[in-house]
Formats: structure tokens, sequence, C-alpha cells
């Protein structure tokens, strides 16, 4: 697929601010730092149109970018590990928690994993809670371009013998990298297959 044009729209603090769902949506979710914004940015062509930055959980807001006037890119505020007593618990802000349970037309959510790293309890349990939403998801393994192609294809192969031990079928998976556009095409296409479906259905 082609971007023709890729516009910020606007940000919204709660679901209840989040515009008229006028168009399909793709969100976008990960820990921070995970390589959102860069992916983002990837994809559309567009290098400032994310923010990236290194300073982690900056990002707060819901920010919806309207791509091709045709379907918009959701870009989800982070998820981390808040303590409770001496329990790390998995934590996430109310307005990502009610858009990923509530939002309608949102046609897949795209969750970020570092492809550096083997599995992290933390994505696990995101992905866990995530099932629960009607939206379907896909898998981006992000920086891959930071190691040698055989790491992340082991830390993506260890991720998915573990969620092949509770779910039968696996979700798309990707590998990406921002720096070299791997996963650039795949994910596009994915998303132009997925909008085809939706006009169809
Ligand atoms: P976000 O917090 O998830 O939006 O992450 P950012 O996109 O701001 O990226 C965090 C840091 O990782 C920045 O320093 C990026 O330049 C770097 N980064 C993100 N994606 C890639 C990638 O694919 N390859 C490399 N080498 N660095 C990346």
């Amino acid at each position: 697929m082609k971007i023709k044009s890729a516009i910020f729209a606007t940000s919204a603090p709660d679901l209840k601010s989040c515009p008229l769902s006028t168009r399909p949506e793709f969100a976008f979710i990960g820990r921070s730092n995970v390589g959102k914004s860069s992916l983002i940015n990837m994809l559309t062509g567009r290098n400032g149109l994310a923010k990236v930055s290194d300073t982690p959980g900056k990002t707060r807001l819901i920010n919806f970018f309207t791509i091709n006037d045709a379907w918009s890119i959701v870009d989800l505020p982070g998820y981390g590990y808040a303590k409770v007593g001496n329990m790390d618990r998995l934590n996430f802000n109310d307005a990502v928690g009610d858009f990923l349970e509530r939002r309608e037309g949102v046609l897949a959510v795209f969750v970020l994993i570092d492809s550096r790293l083997p599995p992290q309890r933390i994505d696990q349990e995101f992905i866990t809670w995530l099932e629960s939403c009607s939206a379907p998801y896909v898998l981006v393994f992000t920086k891959t371009d930071k190691q040698s192609a055989g790491r992340s294809q082991e830390n993506i192969e260890l991720f998915k013998q573990g969620m092949s031990e509770w779910r039968s079928e696996l979700p798309p998976i990707f590998p990406c990298s921002a720096k070299t556009k791997l996963g650039q095409a795949e994910i596009l296409g994915f998303i132009e297959q997925t909008l085809a479906k939706n006009r169809g259905a």
C-alpha cells in the first residue's frame, strides 16, 4: 500500500474524548521505549509524525493519525509495571483499558515486543489480558537490526512456544526494524488486506 498522506488528527486523554470512529483503526501498543514511534514513522514514511524519544513513559495520551484519508493509526500509551506491595503488577492507564475494551472499529491491535529480549512476563501478561478484548491482535518484534537475525529468530521462537501452550492458533507475527525497514511491506500489506476484508464484510 502506498502512503499518500499521514496527518496527525488529535490527542485524547480518555475514551470519551476520542473522536467519532468514522474510519477503521489500527492501534499500536507496547512497553515504553519498545520502538512504537519509530515504527509508526517507518510505516508511514514520515519521520516526525510520532515523537521518537529516549525518555520512557512520556506519552500518556491516545494519538490519532489519519492515513490516506481512509483509515487511522492509533498510538496508545505504553504499559509497564507498578509496584503493589512488593509485587510487580501489569499496569496501563484507564484510557488504554477502556479503548481496547470498548472502542468500536478497531480492526487490529499491533502489540510491539523487543526482539532483543527473551520472552518477558510483562508482554505475556498484557497479551493474556488483551485476549479478553474483542479486537484481533498481531505481534510485531521490533529492533531486529540490533542483533543477528538468528538471535531475533530465537527470541521470536521462544515467544511462540510460550504462547502455543495456551493458544491453539498463533496470531500473525512480523519481525521489524525501523532502521532497515524490515517488515514495512508485510505490515502495510496486512493492513491493506484487513481493510479490504472489512469493506467486504
Ligand atoms: P517508543 O517509546 O516505543 O515510542 O520508542 P521510540 O520509537 O521512541 O524508540 C526508542 C529508542 O529506540 C529510540 O532511541 C529509537 O531511535 C530506538 N529505536 C526504535 N526502533 C528502532 C529500530 O528498529 N532499530 C534501532 N536500531 N533503534 C530503534
